[in-house]
């Protein structure tokens, strides 16, 4: 299977802290999978590392064949490579549909991209988005007056009206109702299997993890300790002392 995302002997430090050590791991192009492990072991890092946050100190991290370790977000956004936070970004005064249209290619960042009009292209396209995710009705609102739970599945939909190849998604499911997480599992699913969007997806919940990835990648303390299919992931000892704090 061809990886659309390979990323070898990948090493992060901040000061003394070694955040990733040696991380070598590749995602399959269209599949989904997970990363997983205990608080403060790397995760959230990665993602940084990936998506072009924090340079990295060694290794080759390679999208579509292609060195991005050293361009910076903007530049791995283009290239079809966008993560989104485990505390939502989105711009609370705003409207969703504002919110969507300065998500467009084209936009300017932030308050800037208010000055420029939208197209019709862009609007339809924000429209469909809105739509698909259930947010359609409410795209008068400002963001700030939606659900929590609603603010993600907007900026799964403001994610979406790049185009992306690949999404990293951070705890998507954190701090959302089990009657809305079940909405957002969904629509994630519907991305990968119909628009065909790689999903890279970090979750503490076992539950959505082991329902929604293909394949599962498990660090501790900065370093890959574990990684297989859900079912060998749940039942593997490192795993579980890793989980319970052994050592
Ligand atoms: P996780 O997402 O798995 O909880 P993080 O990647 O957030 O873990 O953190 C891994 C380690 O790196 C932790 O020890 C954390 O304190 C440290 N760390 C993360 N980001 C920074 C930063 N910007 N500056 C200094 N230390 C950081
Ligand atoms: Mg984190």
């Amino acid at each position: 299977m061809t990886p659309i995302l390979e990323m070898r002997g990948v090493r992060k430090s901040f000061g003394g802290v070694v955040a990733n050590r040696d991380v070598t791991l590749s995602v399959p192009e269209g599949k989904t999978c997970g990363l997983i492990g205990p608080n403060g072991s790397g995760k959230t890092t990665l993602f940084s590392c990936i998506a072009g946050s924090h340079p990295i100190d060694k290794g080759s991290i390679r999208f579509q064949g292609r060195e991005i370790s050293a361009l910076r977000v903007p530049k791995i956004a283009r290239l079809g490579l966008l993560r989104t936070f485990q505390q939502t970004r989105i711009y609370v005064k705003m409207t969703c549909m504002q919110n969507m249209l300065i998500s467009a290619p084209d936009a300017a960042p932030g308050w800037n991209s208010f000055f420029r009009k939208s197209s019709p292209a862009e609007e339809r396209n924000a429209d469909e988005l809105l739509e698909f995710v259930g947010l359609f009705p409410k795209r008068h609102l400002r963001a700030g007056d939606i659900s929590f739970g609603q603010q993600k599945l907007l900026e799964l939909a403001m994610a979406l009206m790049s185009e992306p190849r690949m999404l990293l998604l951070d705890e998507p499911t954190a701090g959302i109702n089990p009657k809305l997480i079940d909405d957002l599992l969904d629509r994630l699913r519907r991305v990968n299997r119909e628009r065909g969007i790689t999903l890279f997806v970090i979750e503490h919940n076992m539950r959505v993890i082991m329902g929604l990835a293909d394949y599962i990648y498990c660090l501790a303390h900065g370093e890959l300790l574990a990684q297989g299919k859900p079912e060998e992931i749940q039942t593997d000892q490192r795993v579980i002392d890793a989980y319970l704090g052994a050592q």
